[in-house]
């Protein structure tokens, strides 16, 4: 197949869900994670849970980099914000992720320097432009977004730019699969596996998914015709009790992914432990700054005092991202938490389960 229409054919949609109900037939009920943004919002869009039979349920899990960021990280932020003659450069989707107290969006309006960017290099030319100015990036997400913030501070150190920072809540994905099948709660048979953070590292840093906890993994595509394939990959693999990693997505991904990114990641980042909403620290699933990028770290540079972080009772996010609950089970859900009113990150975010639910499947 070549062109998009062809990703989104109904008929072939129809055979496949065929082919995916025959084979899940008589089975014991299988529970597939997707963990992955885009891929939640794909399901939800296409109507992909309406075309599986009953005994396959599909959950999301911390698939949302802005939702899996806590509110410690947020507050810090807000600190900084409040710092003379700081400016702070996100990009778009963390302005209205409420922290503990307020929002960027909030203190923007009352006059903190906060600016959308669109690259974190277009951060690093407001630090160009603005000498006078300290400018910190929030460098927020999974490994599809290190690379280019790996790229970006390897040319601020080689042009000697001392005003630009960047406060790091860098994620990677591997080790919170761990977490979650090792919590053993919410009862997974496989995963519907990234496709952005795979075309970076890979498929082969999820084999232990296989070989140790005995789960089918797939790394699917975005398209409805990707993400049914992809289903129907793993039901395969479960009604044969062969749990191995795939890949469907082969038009982007391959088995060892970009080694030129990989290098560059390796260069100016190591890893280290990190703190996921909702999930909690999970050792070495985080990525922090190299000692040679020290001078460039927003958490060591700046000394700001930041309030012990509070989570809003009544939201539930953290479960949620967990898999173990759905946003329908939260009794804000729709009433008080709306995207033009979130009460939670899950709500916020373009990529957040509970936006999916809000947009497609209120109803
Ligand atoms: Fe939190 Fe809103 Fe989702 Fe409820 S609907 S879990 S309040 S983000």
């Amino acid at each position: 197949m070549k062109y998009l229409s062809e990703f989104r054919d109904p008929h072939i949609a129809e055979a496949l869900a065929k082919e995916i109900a025959d084979i899940a037939k008589g089975l014991q009920p299988i529970r597939l994670m997707e963990v992955c943004g885009t891929h939640t919002m794909a399901i939800h869009r296409y109507g992909i849970r309406n075309l599986l039979p009953e005994n396959i349920t599909l959950v999301s899990g911390p698939g949302c980099p802005v939702c899996v960021t806590p509110n410690e990280y947020l507050d810090r932020a807000f600190a900084y914000a409040e710092l003379p003659d700081v400016t702070i450069c996100t990009f778009g989707d963390m302005l209205r992720v409420p922290g503990s107290y307020t929002s960027l969006e909030a203190e923007k309006a009352i006059g903190a320097d906060i600016r959308i960017v669109y690259s974190p290099l277009d951060a690093l030319e407001i630090a160009q432009d603005n000498p006078q100015k300290k400018i910190i990036f929030l460098a927020v997400g999974f490994e599809t977004t290190v690379p280019t913030i790996a790229a970006v501070l390897h040319q601020a150190k080689s042009q000697g730019i001392s005003n630009f920072f960047v406060s790091v809540a860098h994620k990677t994905m591997p080790m919170a699969l761990t977490a979650l099948v090792e919590d053993g709660k919410i009862g997974l048979n496989g995963f519907i596996l990234p496709a952005h953070v795979s075309a970076i590292i890979g498929s082969e840093p999820y084999t232990f998914l296989s070989e140790k906890y005995n789960q089918a993994c797939v790394v699917t595509g975005f398209e409805p015709l990707d993400v049914l394939m992809g289903i129907l990959m793993l039901v395969k693999q479960i009604k044969h009790s062969e749990q191995k990693v795939e890949i469907q997505y082969s038009r982007v991904v391959n088995e060892k992914g970009n080694i030129k990114a990989q290098q560059l990641i390796e260069k100016v980042f190591q890893p280290c432990n990190s703190e996921w909403r909702g999930i909690g620290n999970i050792q070495q699933s985080g990525l922090c700054l190299r000692k040679e990028f020290a001078n460039f770290d927003a958490n060591t540079n700046f000394e700001v005092k930041v309030a012990p972080p509070k989570e809003n009772p009544a939201c539930i996010c953290g479960h949620v991202l967990k898999g173990l609950k759905s946003p329908v089970d939260c009794k804000l859900f729709a009433k008080v938490c709306t995207p033009e009113s979130p009460v939670g990150a899950c709500m916020d975010s373009s990529e957040g389960t509970c936006a999916a639910y809000f947009k497609y499947a209120r109803k």
